[in-house]
């Protein structure tokens, strides 16, 4: 499948990709979100988020695992697994129902879903570089391809 490297010297770099996935996506999605704590997942669904008007704070829903955003033209989930347990606690809270939804889901430490989550269209890994981070994106689905397709220009 198709994969995307980009350099993300600083912040505005990594806000800058997840306005441009946000603005690329036209329909339910579902991109996983890996790396390290630190190197950018939730700077990335911020980008994500303000572009499509969010005002104000995201912080990675650690506790809550999940936090709504309603944003036009589709809701936003914003998951963070990384405190969770057991995936079996994601059943509990209906994760198949925000799946379900036309809506958007971003995905921090989907590892630990495993076996719960549905696939992804896409898979962001981000990695330390130097001082700033570095962007593998990965197309896992058809429309996840597109996605790539449509930012691979505005990103060079
Ligand atoms: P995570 O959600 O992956 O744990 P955060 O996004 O909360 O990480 O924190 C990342 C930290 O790194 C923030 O302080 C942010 O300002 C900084 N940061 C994000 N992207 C970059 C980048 N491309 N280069 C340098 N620093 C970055
Ligand atoms: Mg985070």
């Amino acid at each position: 499948m198709k994969e995307l490297v980009l350099p993300l010297p600083d912040e505005a770099a990594t806000v800058a990709l997840g306005a441009a996935l946000a603005k690329a996506c036209d329909r339910a999605s579902v991109i996983y979100l890996y790396g390290d704590l630190g190197a950018g997942k939730t700077t990335f669904s911020r980008g994500f988020l303000q572009s499509l008007g969010h005002q104000g704070n995201v912080k990675s829903p650690t506790y809550t695992l999940v936090e709504p955003y309603a944003l036009e033209p589709l809701a936003v989930y914003h998951f963070d697994l990384y405190r969770l347990v057991d995936p079996e606690e994601l059943e509990f809270m209906g994760i198949r129902d925000y799946f379900a939804q036309d809506a958007i889901c971003l995905v921090e430490w989907p590892q630990q879903g495993t076996g719960v989550l549905p696939d992804p269209d896409l898979e962001l890994h981000l990695s330390y570089q130097d001082q700033g981070r570095e962007a593998k994106i990965q197309a896992v689905s058809a429309y996840g391809s597109q996605l790539l397709d449509r930012i691979h220009g505005p990103q060079g």
